[in-house]
């Protein structure tokens, strides 16, 4: 068996919150290279948590620009960055979610690669308090805090952030003082989203970092880049009654993104036709 291509090569890596406690681990042990974090980058201005779910397009777009951002400062040929958005989940405020999105982008060889981890593991919640309201102290405990962060934003979730706040009496006080400066005499509480005052964001990216070093591991037949995997289902599985094509997946297609090579493989599960009730043309 011959070494991965990235054996013994660094990889840059765009951020400024310790993201590489998430990453280092499966990509040292997987692939054998070494995530560097690329220096004087300041990637809070590409966007920051603003208590809104981000388009993931948007997100999408965002992490691969940023992951590019790494070659201004550093002499590689890989890039890695991840965005996350967290907030409410179809307006359920109970029950809150995040998407979290890594991007690759191996320059030499052409390949820009995403991953994506959908969660509902998060303790993102935002509260809003008057100044001097007794129970601030018991709703920054309930957030975790000290061993998670919270913000303290003036008026409104966009408005004026107070950030590395270290003890709850210096949390209340923050309260007390933007509420006071706000125009509607409020705050708000919010837990800081950032990885490395977010244990339980970091384990999340620990767990998308472990997935995309995997796919990275895995190279295409043809060319021998990495990430060759997954790329497209195509559907048409034929009814067991007719024969006709239905919506279930018939094959799954893995490809290389950069030589473009794919090859098509029957379904996991070994089905060859679709049940009838998931037929159309049976129903009709
Ligand atoms: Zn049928
Ligand atoms: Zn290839």
């Amino acid at each position: 068996m011959s070494a991965h291509p990235y054996a013994g090569k660094r990889i840059g890596l765009a951020t400024i919150h310790e993201k590489e406690r998430a990453l280092a681990p499966p990509f040292r042990r997987l692939l054998g290279a070494d995530v560097v974090v690329a220096p004087d980058l300041d990637t809070d201005t590409l966007g920051t948590f603003s208590g809104e779910v981000a388009r993931p397009d948007a997100l999408v777009e965002t992490s691969l620009i940023k992951a590019e951002l790494a070659f201004h400062t550093m002499d590689v040929d890989c890039a890695i960055a991840s965005e996350g958005s967290y907030g409410p989940i179809d307006r359920l405020p109970l029950n809150p979610g995040g998407l979290e999105i890594m991007a690759f982008v191996d320059r030499r060889r052409g390949i820009r690669m995403v991953e994506t981890l959908i969660t509902h593991r998060t303790n993102w919640r935002i509260m809003s308090f008057e100044a001097g309201d007794p129970s601030v102290r018991q709703a920054v405990e309930a957030m975790g805090f000290p061993d998670y962060g919270v913000f303290v934003i003036r008026g409104n979730v966009g408005g004026h952030a107070v950030k590395d706040l270290k003890t709850v009496d210096e949390v209340v006080a923050a309260v007390d003082r933007e509420a006071r400066r706000a125009d509607d005499g409020r705050a708000v509480v919010a837990t800081d989203m950032r990885a490395h005052r977010n244990p339980t964001r970091m384990k999340v990216l620990r767990a998308l970092a472990w997935k995309l070093a995997k796919r990275l591991s895995v190279l295409c037949p043809k060319c021998g880049a990495p990430g060759f995997g997954h790329i497209m289902s195509t559907r048409g599985l034929p009814c067991e009654n007719c024969g006709e094509p239905t919506h279930w997946i018939d094959f799954e297609v893995d490809g290389c993104s950069s030589c473009g090579h794919a090859v098509s493989r029957a379904r996991k599960d070994g089905r060859r036709t679709a049940p009838k009730l998931s037929c159309q043309a049976c129903r009709d």
